[in-house]
């Protein structure tokens, strides 16, 4: 068991730690937008079903007016019906009072189903503007929680970073330059342990005379993938 093992552990641990905290910090602000956008969502809902509103009314008022109109020539066509002079003229009012009677009948109904409409269209856009302000208050109180928590975990990437300047003094100055290349590819997944005599990354095997490096603790990239290989039970 060698030391350079341990310390390529322990260094590759906390790579791990801030990967897991960097893409932690990021999702906080992810969820918030899309917790926001449910309201504004709802928000759209409400704008929809009062427009809904507005033209059922318009319709329903319309009809009314139509209505009464009708009513108002029924009356005077029962005028004209009393001074009829003839047969004739009798029956041709009262068909023509039948036909208004009939138009009103289906006017009426008309009315009817507007305001249940009507009645339908409040009753949704009261539910809608509940769940608007749930999905607000919801996305309030998990702001609140992101940020509380935010704080919390840059402290912790600031203490990683101190242990990450420390862990890395282990990587001799000769081969920086290949780590820091290695860093910028891979972040945290730059290093690899060697499990079952292969590199956990690309599953290719490490020869024996690797393994004994290892062991006496050569610093060694993976041949296949160019990982940092270190023995985990050191
Ligand atoms: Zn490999």
């Amino acid at each position: 068991m060698s030391e350079t093992g341990s310390a390529l552990r322990r260094l590759h641990q906390i790579l791990t730690a801030m990967h897991r905290i960097r893409s932690e910090i990021d999702r906080g602000p992810r969820l918030v937008r899309v917790k926001k956008k449910l309201a504004t969502e709802k928000a759209a809902q409400i704008d929809e079903l009062k427009g809904k509103l507005t033209d059922a009314r318009k319709f329903a008022d319309q009809k009314q007016l139509q209505l009464r109109s009708n009513e108002d020539k029924i009356l005077a066509l029962k005028g004209k019906l009393n001074e009829a002079s003839s047969n004739r003229e009798f029956d041709a009012v009262k068909s023509q009072m039948e036909a208004d009677q009939m138009a009103n009948s289906v006017l009426e109904d008309e009315i009817l189903e507007t305001l249940e409409r009507v009645d339908l269209l409040g009753e949704s856009i009261s539910r809608v503007e509940g769940e608007k302000q749930e999905a607000e208050e919801e996305v309030k109180k998990f702001e609140a929680e992101v940020k509380a928590k935010q704080g919390d975990l840059e402290s912790e990437l600031a203490q990683l970073a101190l242990e990450l300047t420390e862990a890395e003094k282990i990587i001799p100055d000769k081969l920086r330059v290949d780590y820091r290349r290695l860093i910028e590819t891979h972040g945290a997944t730059s290093l690899a342990p060697v499990e079952n005599k292969a590199c956990t990354t690309c599953s290719t095997m490490v020869s024996p005379q690797i393994a004994i490096d290892l062991n006496v603790g050569k610093f060694v990239f993976c041949r296949s993938c160019g990982r940092l290989l270190y023995n985990p039970e050191s």
